[in-house]
């Protein structure tokens, strides 16, 4: 039989992310000849031995990570640092460490100066992901036919890059190199303000008056209902996305308030002719999605 990519991976954090990266592994099979799961929460790690989904569980990350030849990082990116610092001293010569967060420019700050020189640095992230949290609520699945995004340093062996990309690839992903400045500032639009924006929509609905408030759910299928479902992923995660990719992020919102401002002058002189250009810009992105299989 052909040799696996990776010799020995090992995924740190086994939260939806995490555990689909490990459900994927086993259910392609050529990825990994062994994998070591490592997770801070013991229900995590008793869960993950349940699903049978790694072959060994641990909760010291320095030991999970010895002898491996990949490392990914699957936790929280505010979290990145401290990890990166109790892994070093035990990285193997030339072992690949990649991550899933999803900033890419705090990344390279927070964990690129701890890593020993005798390790690879290849930054990645999956476009991929549901509201839910946890182990139980990945699936072997979840990254096919949706794009990962790889964020080498410039200077990066070309091996390391091609090696992540190969795993993503067999995780089901297509694949595509992007400089770190430009992934922040393209989430920023496509992800990360669209999130601020249901966290924010959902607390203003929360605030209404009692009775109004009641209205709100009881006919939330009129738009409110999709914003919810956005609005209730995990709050540790979307918190450090906010805080690692704050000038994108602003910079994104900022944008979005002029050009709501603009609707809403729209809205006050009757400018029926911009309202409709509006709306129909907004379908003629809907189709364009649908059509690139991305909906
Ligand atoms: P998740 O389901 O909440 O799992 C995160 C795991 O990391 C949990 O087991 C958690 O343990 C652990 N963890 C949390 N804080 C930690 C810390 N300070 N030190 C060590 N371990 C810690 O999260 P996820 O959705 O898999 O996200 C993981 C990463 O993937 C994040 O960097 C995120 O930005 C990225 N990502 C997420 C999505 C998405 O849609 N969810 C998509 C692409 C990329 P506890 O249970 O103890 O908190």
């Amino acid at each position: 039989m052909a040799e696996p990519l990776f010799r020995r991976l090992a995924l740190i954090g086994l939260g939806l992310i995490g555990s689909s990266i490990a459900r994927a592994a086993r259910a392609r099979g050529g990825i990994a000849g062994e994998i070591v799961a490592c997770d801070r929460n013991r229900a995590v790690r008793e869960r993950v031995a349940e699903l049978g989904i790694a072959d060994r569980v641990e909760a010291d990350p320095a030991r999970a990570v010895a002898g491996a030849d990949g490392v990914i990082l699957c936790v929280p990116v505010g979290a990145f640092a401290d990890v990166a610092a109790t892994i070093a001293p035990a990285l193997a010569e030339g072992a690949i460490v990649s991550d899933v967060g999803s900033t890419k420019q705090s990344v390279l700050r927070d964990v690129a100066p701890l890593l020993p020189p005798h390790v690879h640095f290849v930054p990645a992230h999956p476009l991929a992901g549901t509201e839910h949290s946890g182990p139980d609520a990945g699936f072997a699945e979840l990254f096919e036919g949706r794009w990962s995004l790889i964020t080498p340093p410039s200077g990066t062996d070309r091996n390391a890059i091609e090696k992540v990309a190969e795993l993503w690839a067999r995780l089901g992903s297509m694949v595509e190199i992007m400089e770190p400045g430009h992934h922040d500032r393209v989430l920023a639009i496509v992800s990360h303000l669209p999130h601020l924006i249901a966290f924010t929509i959902c607390g203003t609905a929360d605030d209404l008056a009692d009775e109004t408030r009641q209205q709100v759910l009881k006919f939330s299928a009129s738009g409110f209902r999709d914003f919810t479902r956005i609005a209730a992923s995990d709050p540790e995660m979307w918190r450090d996305v906010f805080l690692n990719n704050r000038e994108a992020l602003l910079e994104m919102l900022a944008r979005f308030t002029e050009d709501a401002q603009a609707m809403a002058r729209a809205v006050r002189w009757g400018d029926a002719g911009y309202i409709e250009d509006k709306i129909r810009r907004g379908r003629v992105i809907r189709r364009s999605l649908i059509e690139l299989k991305q909906a």
